[in-house]
């Protein structure tokens, strides 16, 4: 039997009606409304797209976004001068920088621009204080991809507590939050990356495994115990017509995609662990919309807790 596909484009619906009636409140007990400072350095195509879809879903919430681009030259100053201001501005709930940032900026620049962002305006999570305070399990701003996988698993009434957990991948956006989030639902949690050995036998103990991998179609049929419930975090644009011919067989809604656009996006699961799994996230409308729903609820979350400090 082909897996249950957790439907992720409507639990982010979902998300985001709730933030809006939550933001509307805030806005007429604030006399504003929640405020989200976005900053885009250069002229990232994909980024442009991110960017884009951020501000979309924040006008839907009754979020104010204010866009700050800086150009491809700027230098780490101006762009650390420019979270400086953020950070001081009162009617700024959350500071978002957009990355990648500029390779010219340097191989530490997101991690210099991360730790300047005040930790109770830190939306996406990565400060090291918010960091930290996940790893003691009491943070309220985490980051928005893993976070997005506990709502939907939780929502999609996935059981964690119990279970065992694998997640493939240790970034500090994705892999090592995620680890964390599910360890404090109480799942027994491994974390594997590119120096695991045996990682398809490591991943068939799983009844959650998550890849975000950045591979496509990384994860087989044979990394999967039958039934368990894998979450593809995975969004890789692939324009490689061989590879989209192994994977999607001419006629599909995915192949057709493929010759109308000439790329898709696949995530890291290949598409037979569909007929293993017993539950999956799908690439498109998976993951993906959550990461966006969660942002707004952080950008939500610190400004009521600002306001509460205030009051
Ligand atoms: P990173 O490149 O930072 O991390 C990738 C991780 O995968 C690393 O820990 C790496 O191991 C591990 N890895 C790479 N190759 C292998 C391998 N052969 N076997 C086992 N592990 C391997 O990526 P991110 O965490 O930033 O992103 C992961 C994926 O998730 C990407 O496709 C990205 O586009 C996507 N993404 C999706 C989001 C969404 O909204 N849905 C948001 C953010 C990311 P090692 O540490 O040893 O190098």
């Amino acid at each position: 039997m082909p897996a249950r596909l957790l439907d992720g484009a409507a639990v982010a619906d979902r998300i985001r009606t709730e933030v809006r009636s939550s933001v509307e409140r805030f806005a007429a007990a604030a006399g504003r409304p929640p405020g989200l400072g976005i900053v885009l350095v250069g002229e990232n195509p994909a980024s442009e797209i991110y960017v884009r879809g951020k501000m979309k879903a924040a006008a839907e919430a009754r979020v104010r976004v204010d866009l700050e681009r800086l150009a491809q030259s700027a230098s780490l100053a101006d762009l650390l001068s420019m979270v400086d201001r953020l950070n001081a501005t009162e009617a700024c709930d959350g500071i978002l920088v957009q990355s990648p940032l500029p390779a010219a900026l340097g191989p530490d620049a997101e991690r210099r621009v991360f730790d300047v962002v005040r930790p109770d305006k830190d939306v996406d999570g990565f400060h090291p204080i918010n960091v930290g305070k996940l790893v003691q399990n009491r943070a309220s701003l985490v980051a928005g991809t893993p976070s997005g996988v506990i709502e939907l698993l939780e929502r999609s009434r996935i059981a964690i507590a119990g279970t065992r957990a694998v997640v493939i991948g240790r970034s500090d956006i994705v892999g090592k939050p995620m680890a964390l989030l599910l360890l404090h639902r109480h799942a027994t949690v491994t974390i594997c990356h590119s120096r695991t050995q045996d990682l398809p036998r490591v991943c068939a103990e799983a009844d959650i495994l998550v890849a975000a991998i950045g591979r496509p179609a990384f994860v087989t049929r044979d990394f999967v115990k039958p039934g368990a419930t894998v979450v593809d975090v995975g969004i890789n644009r692939v324009d490689d017509r061989a590879m989209v011919e192994r994977l999607f067989a001419p006629g599909s809604k995915r192949h057709a995609d493929f010759e109308r656009r000439g790329s898709i996006v696949i995530g890291d699961v290949h598409p037979a662990v569909e007929q293993v799994a017993g539950a999956l996230t799908p690439v498109p409308g998976g993951v993906g919309p959550l990461t966006i729903a969660m942002l707004l609820r952080n950008t939500l979350r610190a400004a009521e807790e600002r306001a509460g400090r205030a009051g």
